[in-house]
């Protein structure tokens, strides 16, 4: 595999743009990114429609915490049926719509009836004494195109922290697969971080003896855990080990068994 080489389809890579290893619309730390000489134009552009559903799944909490789009737009949410958000004149301003028929949302756009899809957001309103409170039912990690999203992040971690050379090896093949065609199963382990705030961060691979490498990264307020060995061999280790490595966190595994 020569210099120059996509980390995706190992053929020639052209692409002149940089690649932000985390979606921009969710905050990508400066400098986290792979050059053109690593990622190649038809990868970067075939590709884009992994990270649109990541920022899709964490539209809600990027909004909520403000983090402007693409070349410093407003946050927003815009692909849920039944909720628009928006940053108005006085602020984040957020519509639902639990009925069955359609209505308007704060911007006037046309807001869609709660439908029970994947994408739809459950607002349960309770009244507490004085206090009404408004809780959120949004579904996580349904989507396979999410799950291909995350693992193209923590490969293309991998290719940042050791090198292109090293994610050029043809044992992440089953990895390369996954993310490019949705081919096999493969999995993502995720916990909720402690301190609850939004931030994204990246730290370098793990490696073990053998050789196989997983990676950790921090996304929103999540941590994620993913094995990039050829056969997922250290999930196993990861699903029993983690709360001794990271503490005694919830983590869960995606997919959900069913
Ligand atoms: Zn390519």
């Amino acid at each position: 595999m020569s210099a120059d080489t996509c980390i995706w389809c190992l053929e020639h890579a052209d692409g002149m743009d940089e690649e932000h290893i985390i979606p921009e619309a969710l905050g990508c730390p400066p400098g986290f990114v792979l050059p053109g000489t690593v990622v190649c134009r038809k990868c970067n552009n075939g590709l884009a429609d992994l990270d649109g559903a990541v920022i899709d799944e964490f539209d809600f909490r990027a909004f909520m915490a403000g983090v402007p789009r693409k070349k410093g737009r407003s946050p927003v949410i815009r692909s849920r049926g039944n909720v628009v958000g928006t940053v108005e004149k006085d602020g984040p301003a957020i519509s639902f719509n639990m009925d069955p028929v359609p209505t308007t949302a704060h911007d006037g756009s046309r807001l869609a009836p709660y439908r029970g899809s994947k994408r739809d957001v459950r607002a349960k309103f309770t009244k507490d004494g004085n206090i009404a409170r408004i809780s959120f039912d949004i579904p996580f990690g349904q989507n396979r195109k999410f799950l291909r999203g995350i693992t193209k992040i923590a490969f293309s971690s991998l290719a940042y922290f050791l090198g292109a050379p090293l994610a050029r090896s043809l044992a992440f093949s089953p990895v390369r697969r996954f993310v490019r065609h949705g081919a096999g199963d493969r999995h993502v382990l995720f916990t909720s971080s402690s301190d609850n705030t939004y931030s994204n961060s990246v730290w370098p691979p793990y490696v073990s003896p053998s050789g196989d490498y997983a990676v950790t990264f921090r996304l929103t307020s999540l941590e994620f855990l993913i094995d990039l060995s050829e056969e997922e061999s250290f999930i196993a280790m990861f699903q029993t080990k983690a709360p001794e490595f990271f503490g005694e966190k919830n983590w869960c595994t995606l997919p959900v068994e069913t």
